[in-house]
């Protein structure tokens, strides 16, 4: 069978369905069938098999979700692990001097390598940002993951980035439905001025386009936009316009009480990444308050050179271990919560929770499984707090997106992964021999 293409039913059937739907049903066993891309059922005990049948057996697997990244840049797995323990505003230099030598078609070979690490982790939807869009979001479209993509807008070359933003919206669309399809990323409120904001706001208001933007990551963010009038980060984006349910705002590390009340009343939402702040910045967001405040909160990996992984797994267990240090207080940030940051609040995030997000019939089967017999995550008691704090995603073994299995048994379908690797060495011998 050519998993490339769905078969008419698949029915995964013997596992532990985690559905995250509205009353968070888990069937221990239960049942998914997938036809086509979409859900049709999902269940408790077998579903009655037809004859043309797909019968995939997860028993022993733990079936959820798959997970959504509300915050990353695929491509930039190539310039992981470059530099380690840079100071504060030293950031760029993670990636430099070799970003400058990279070629487009290196990003693209990036994202294939960045995308098919996520989809081993069991990440089947990612936020996703960067220049070069044109040869990213095809790559994003091939490695089969689901994407809302955004080109990178800021004050330098900001009519050309603007003709590319516009230019991205045209090729994908901004139909939630679509597996693929473009959103509006503003830099963010120190490298864009007042006038782009805006600008970016009537745009998202003409196209219908969803805004995702850099928000507050650091002190000299901070600084230069004090240095323009503005009080903080998020009060220059009330001014502009730029606060709503349709905005996702990355980090939100350097936000007062008064900030984090108009997040919460706007509807904005903020995508999380503490191991990437913890490692640039040395700080943590100030979740537990947002979340007491009624901030909605999903959760993203951030760029590779500073995470290092790919791994929403692992994500999880850092926003809980640091979200409780960063309050003084070990209550906050549940395993319950964090499981729904990754799942049906990520999602809700992107606008796709029509689509994705939950096990539930009517989205679209992106379904992930996950092997429950590793030692690591013995014995079973609490599924969240398993998920939570002792999953990898190396756990995962197999992953639907639209119906598609891509994953089988922790191997790539539809990659030539010797193939990848040879890329990925041929770029870096020619990156590391300074040739352009
Ligand atoms: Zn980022």
């Amino acid at each position: 069978m050519d998993d490339r293409h769905p078969p008419a039913r698949q029915v995964l059937t013997g596992g532990v369905v985690v559905t995250m739907n509205p009353t968070r049903e888990i069937f221990a066993p239960g049942t998914v069938v997938i036809e086509g891309g979409a859900i049709t059922a999902v269940g408790p005990g077998p579903a009655a098999s037809r004859d043309d049948d797909v019968i995939v057996d997860c028993g022993g697997h733990l079936v959820m979700p798959g997970l959504v990244n509300a915050h990353t840049h695929t491509c930039m797995a190539l310039f992981r692990g470059l530099r380690e323990d840079a100071p504060r505003d030293a950031w760029a230099g993670y990636t430099l001097p070799h970003q400058d030598r990279a070629r487009p078609e290196d990003y693209y070979w990036g994202t294939i390598l960045g995308g098919l690490e996520l989809l081993h982790n069991g990440v089947t939807t990612v936020a996703d940002r960067f220049g070069h869009m044109d040869v990213i979001a095809p790559a994003i479209d091939t490695v089969g993951l689901r994407a809302v993509v955004c080109h990178t807008v800021a004050d330098r070359a900001r009519r050309l980035e603007l003709d590319r933003a516009r230019a991205l919206i045209e090729r994908w669309g901004v139909d939630p439905a679509r597996r693929v399809h473009a959103g509006l990323g503003p830099h963010a409120p120190d490298t864009c001025s007042d006038d782009l904001l805006r600008q970016i706001r009537a745009l998202a208001n003409e196209t219908g386009a969803r805004i995702f933007i850099h928000c507050a990551q650091s002190a000299s963010e901070l600084a230069a936009l004090r240095a323009r009038g503005h009080e903080g980060a998020v009060r220059c984006l009330r001014d502009t316009g730029l606060l709503g349910s349709d905005v996702v705002a990355a980090h939100c590390l350097y936000v007062d009480a008064d900030e984090i009340r108009l997040l919460a009343e706007t509807g904005t939402w903020v995508a999380h990444c503490p191991a990437s702040n913890a490692k640039i910045e040395a700080r943590v967001a100030p979740v537990a308050a947002m979340l007491r405040t009624g901030v909605r909160v999903a959760l993203g990996t951030d760029w590779a050179p500073t995470n290092n992984g790919m791994d929403l797994f692992d994500e999880m267990k850092t926003a809980g271990l640091l979200g409780k240090v960063g309050a003084d207080d070990p209550t906050v940030l549940p395993v319950a919560r964090l499981l729904e940051m990754t799942t049906i609040e990520g999602a809700r995030a992107l606008g796709i929770d029509a689509h994705a997000g939950s096990l539930e019939a009517g989205k679209r089967a992106d379904v992930i499984a996950l092997a429950m017999d590793g030692l690591h995550l013995q014995p079973w008691h609490d599924v969240a707090a398993t998920l939570v704090y002792s999953a990898k995603g190396q756990d995962v073994r197999h992953v639907w997106v639209d119906g598609r299995r891509l994953i089988r048994d922790g191997q790539a379908v539809h990659v030539d992964v010797p193939g990848l690797l040879d890329e990925t060495a041929r770029i870096w011998r020619r990156l590391r021999a300074g040739d352009a």
